[in-house]
């Protein structure tokens, strides 16, 4: 179900921005589910906005990498619409904690709980998400209740997780200009824990 192999060498940092690397260059082309962008798109599309507004090297790289479980399961592109919720907010979270702290792993971790938080305390929220987003909020469990939704915000990086998740939902615009992968390594590396 991930990319585990006893063989893939995590010594180093460079090994490590390899191997995520060589995820992307393997199933960044694919499309993100339901929209008309590709994964890789959406990441540096994320990983701009987290970059344009000033945040810290930790969240933009986890703007970047919010989607990494979505590169390394086996479920498929459209499993969503199969009815399956493919979990990759904690596959993502948790292959990326052998090499990141919790300012990179936490906001990823959260950013489909941060939805299910927005839906319930920002009037007009669920009615902007589009339908892909729509399909796998219900997967996901739907809007949080007004007390789920106080119990989200109040953990440690809820915060930086609703950022994150409105770069999310912002990264989807079709032939938007950005820089390549390369721009964002040294915020990635900065992060490495
Ligand atoms: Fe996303």
């Amino acid at each position: 179900m991930t990319d585990e192999n006893p063989s893939d060498d995590d010594s180093t940092a460079e090994a490590i921005l390899n191997r995520i690397g060589q995820a992307f260059t393997d199933r960044g082309g694919s499309w993100y589910a339901g929209e008309a962008v590709t994964q890789t798109e959406h990441a540096l599309q994320a990983a701009l906005q987290a970059e344009k507004s000033g945040a810290p090297s930790e969240l933009i790289a986890a703007a970047l990498l919010h989607d990494y479980g979505h590169l390394i399961h086996n479920f498929g592109e459209d499993c969503a619409e199969s009815g399956i919720d493919d979990h990759h907010e904690d596959l993502g979270a948790k292959q990326l904690a052998k090499h990141f702290g919790s300012a990179v792993t936490e906001p990823i971790r959260m950013h489909v709980p941060a939805k299910r938080y927005l839906c319930a305390v920002e009037p007009g929220y669920l009615e902007d998400l589009s339908d892909a987003s729509l399909l796998s909020l219900k997967l996901q469990g739907g809007p949080f209740t007004a007390a789920e939704a106080e119990e989200f915000i109040a953990q440690p990086h809820a915060d930086d997780a609703v950022r994150l998740r409105r770069w999310d939902d912002q990264a989807k615009v079709v032939d938007l200009d950005t820089p390549d992968s390369s721009h964002f390594q040294k915020h990635v590396a900065a992060a490495l824990a």
